[in-house]
């Protein structure tokens, strides 16, 4: 009796640590990938004929873009955390791909995630990118390409701030911000 006493609440205990494990992965988890409805429609596979409206030959792209942009906008790369030029701007203004000058964020849209890379809870367009489905690295991830040249962006997660709880994480290598005043 005595025994069964001190046992319940270290069972408890138990439970509930484990129930808040699984609440929290659900919550927390950034390999969970929901596609959002708002973008379903521009869902394809790696493999489907996507067909780009600027295409240029690797040495074209190597010409026009530094080794980092070439690597992560052409071959898929990721810049280090915390790295990048624009995962701390706070200007006002657009991002748009570094590779063929496609509008794609507002900086109204951008927030701190604390991961070191630009983060946006929305484009500024879905027309102007594409989302593909990623399995690289033992991951079900959702990658995100501008829609006219294919150039890597980076991914989207489900776990960004309200209004859309989407965290559109992208390369600060696969953009170029134009400042509001310059427009
Ligand atoms: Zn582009």
């Amino acid at each position: 009796m005595l025994l069964s006493f001190f046992k319940q609440p270290k069972l408890s205990t138990q439970c509930f640590i484990y129930i808040f494990l699984l609440l929290s992965g659900g919550i927390f988890g950034c390999n969970e990938n929901r596609h959002p409805n708002t973008i379903y429609s521009h869902n394809m596979k790696e493999s489907d004929d996507v067909k780009f409206e600027i295409v240029k030959s690797d040495s074209e792209w190597k010409q026009q873009l530094t080794l980092q942009q070439y690597h992560v906008a052409r071959e898929k790369g990721t810049e280090p955390p915390f790295s990048g030029k624009y995962w701390n701007n706070k200007e006002s203004g657009t991002y748009a791909c570094v590779c063929c000058g496609n509008e794609l964020f507002d900086s109204i849209t951008k927030f701190d995630s604390g991961t070191g890379w630009p983060s946006f809870n929305d484009v500024l367009t879905n027309d102007n990118i594409i989302a593909l489905e990623d399995t690289s690295h033992g991951m079900i991830r959702t990658e995100i390409i501008c829609k006219k040249c294919g150039a890597h962006l980076g991914h989207l997660f489900n776990d960004g701030p309200p209004p859309t709880g989407q965290r559109y994480c992208i390369n600060s290598a696969s953009l170029n911000f134009i400042k509001k005043n310059d427009h």
